[in-house]
């Protein structure tokens, strides 16, 4: 096993996520641009982050997506239709900041309290979306979408084993609940690039727990430059 391994299996163990702000400084935090720019209800991204997107060749609604993510999505969809038969969608990719605002606002609305719309929405700045890098899948097929029914299905199956093939994790997956913030959610992925989500998958731990031990390692980098 190696250290990097090692201590995200420490840390998954440990279900921490405090940040030292020395290993801050070595953190990918500052480049939204990039593929580790992590996104929850803490770590929020600016209202002004709007990235350059493209149309993702894939059945479904909602379907912009930068361009890494929308052509690996593209292949990941090729892929389960050649391999498994089953043809998936896009259920929805890119959500701005105001549109996030605005699906927040009706569901405070519905349900009357702050409290309660957290537990469904995440509020703006809060969504991997607004990044361009996140799909929510759903199989053709599929009547119903965005229920942890997705999870039994074929296609959602295939989805968690085989995602990481193309570059995306699973981003909430059943017990990270602590530490990521949101529900289960099969059917929500996340491009992270291939080596990323590789990794990702071997350790079987949530973004954020990768991106501490990922801190660390660069943080010892910089110290045995010195
Ligand atoms: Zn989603």
């Amino acid at each position: 096993m190696s250290s990097i391994l090692q201590s995200m299996a420490s840390l998954a163990a440990a279900g921490t996520m405090l940040l030292s702000s020395a290993v801050d400084a070595a953190a990918p935090q500052n480049d939204a641009d990039g593929l580790l720019f992590l996104v929850n209800r803490q770590w929020r991204i600016s209202q002004n982050y709007e990235p350059e997107t493209r149309l993702t060749d894939v059945p479904g609604q909602v379907r912009y997506m930068r361009e890494d993510a929308s052509l690996a999505l593209e292949e990941m969809y090729a892929a389960c239709k050649e391999e498994l038969g089953v043809k998936l969608k896009a259920v929805s990719g890119y959500r701005s900041y105001d549109k996030q605002s605005n699906i927040y606002n009706s569901k405070l609305k519905r349900v009357g309290s702050k409290e309660k719309a957290d537990e469904y929405v995440a509020r703006p700045g809060a969504s991997e979306h607004q990044l361009a890098l996140a799909m929510d899948v759903g199989q053709e097929s599929d009547k119903v979408n965005l229920t942890s029914s997705f999870g039994g299905t074929k296609g959602g199956k295939w989805v968690r084993e085989n995602c990481w093939r193309f570059g995306f994790i699973l981003r909430y997956d059943e017990g990270w609940e602590e530490i990521t913030g949101y529900s289960y959610e099969p059917w929500h992925v996340r491009y992270v690039g291939k080596e990323n989500a590789q990794r990702i998958y071997e350790a079987n731990v949530p973004l954020e727990t990768y991106l501490q031990a990922w801190r660390a390692e660069k943080l010892l980098e910089i110290v045995a430059e010195d």
